[in-house]
């Protein structure tokens, strides 16, 4: 009696729909190791131009743009500070001190769901004698996927940058779901992103491409980011069939407004039978009830657990009429 599986595991599993299979299949390819593709190219200029950046990379996992820019901040032995649960610390299997060589130094949300606040970060940063541990980056993470999509705006992004800039910290934004906190508050994606030195963000979300994220910075850090990129492995060369994707899932930007409104009829829902939900402000529901994992598996729901509580992530693959399939299920 199976029904169909409602799979609210994450927006990772969005798959490539039929005109992004097309656009993929026609793409426009050159070799992009050699010289440049033409469709890569045709995306690093646009994300670049969205997120406020010279220039931009395109990489095949946010994981990895996120290790490029690490390794491109970090030298041996530095410290850098990032939000606790930020997935750079906890989701990357340690890359960041087995390959970036950083030392991780954990933060508290004290501004909110998701942030330090701006004087956590200045106060995180000391002066020491010549032995003293030199932290050198900031990262954050918008929205805070642990945090449950937590989202924070523009005013408090320019805070959060000064404060670094003041103590003398590179910044990176782990932007894997940007576009949602863009979505979310209503602005354009570049108030949360400009300013930093590098920036990272996926396709391959909410936005629903198959594959890549892309990882924004000036021209001279792009130049070296490509060289770290083939280090690990990550150069591709008819790259443009990827791309092709990408660049239509930046189309798919403003629609992300439909998943977050399924997230709070989703919240809504689990709240008045019982369970103990916050308030998504974007597609991420954190919650805690009656059932695990398991037992909402064998009603059809798929989920994951989080820092000790369970997540639905809303996506373009599940509509409005199944979730509220799933809380009838419930
Ligand atoms: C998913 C995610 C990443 C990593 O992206 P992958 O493409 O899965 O490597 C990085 N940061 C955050 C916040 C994410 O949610």
């Amino acid at each position: 009696m199976s029904a169909r599986t409602i799979d609210l595991r994450s927006d990772t599993i969005t798959r490539p729909d039929a005109a992004m299979r097309k656009a993929m299949a026609d793409a426009e390819v050159g070799d992009d190791v050699l010289d440049h593709d033409p469709t890569m190219a045709r995306l690093e200029e646009r994300v670049a131009s969205m997120l406020g950046y010279e220039s931009a990379l395109w990489v095949p996992s946010g994981s990895m743009g996120n290790l490029i820019a690490l390794m491109l901040h970090l030298r041996r032995g530095d410290a850098f500070l990032a939000p606790e649960f930020a997935h750079v610390l906890g989701s990357e299997l340690g890359t960041a001190a087995w390959l970036a060589q950083g030392m991780p130094q954990v933060l508290p949300h004290d501004a909110g769901p998701g942030r330090p606040s701006p004087e956590t970060v200045r106060a995180a940063v000391g002066t020491g004698p010549y032995f003293a541990l030199a932290t050198t980056l900031l990262c954050l993470e918008n929205t805070h996927n642990f945090a449950g999509g937590a989202v924070f705006d523009g005013a408090e992004w320019s805070a959060l940058l000064e404060a670094a800039r003041s103590v003398g910290l590179l910044v990176h934004l782990d932007g894997a779901r940007v576009w949602n906190a863009a979505a979310a508050l209503g602005v354009p994606v570049s108030d949360l992103t400009r300013g930093a030195d590098t920036v990272q963000v996926c396709l391959s979300k909410g936005l629903g491409a198959p594959v890549g994220s892309v990882l924004a910075a000036d021209s001279a850090r792009i130049t070296e980011a490509r060289r770290i990129r083939k280090m690990l492995g990550g150069g591709v060369r008819q790259g443009g069939i990827l791309a092709a994707a990408g660049l239509l899932a930046l189309d798919n930007v403003d629609s992300l407004t439909v998943d977050h409104v399924n997230a709070t009829l989703l919240a809504d829902g689990l709240r008045e039978r019982g369970w103990t939900v916050g308030q998504p402000q974007t597609n991420i529901v954190l919650a805690e009830g009656s059932l695990s994992v398991a037992q909402l598996a064998e009603l059809g729901i798929a989920a994951v657990t989080v820092t000790g509580k369970i997540r639905f992530v809303t996506h373009r693959d599940v509509s409005e009429s199944d979730i509220r399939e799933a809380l009838n299920r419930l």
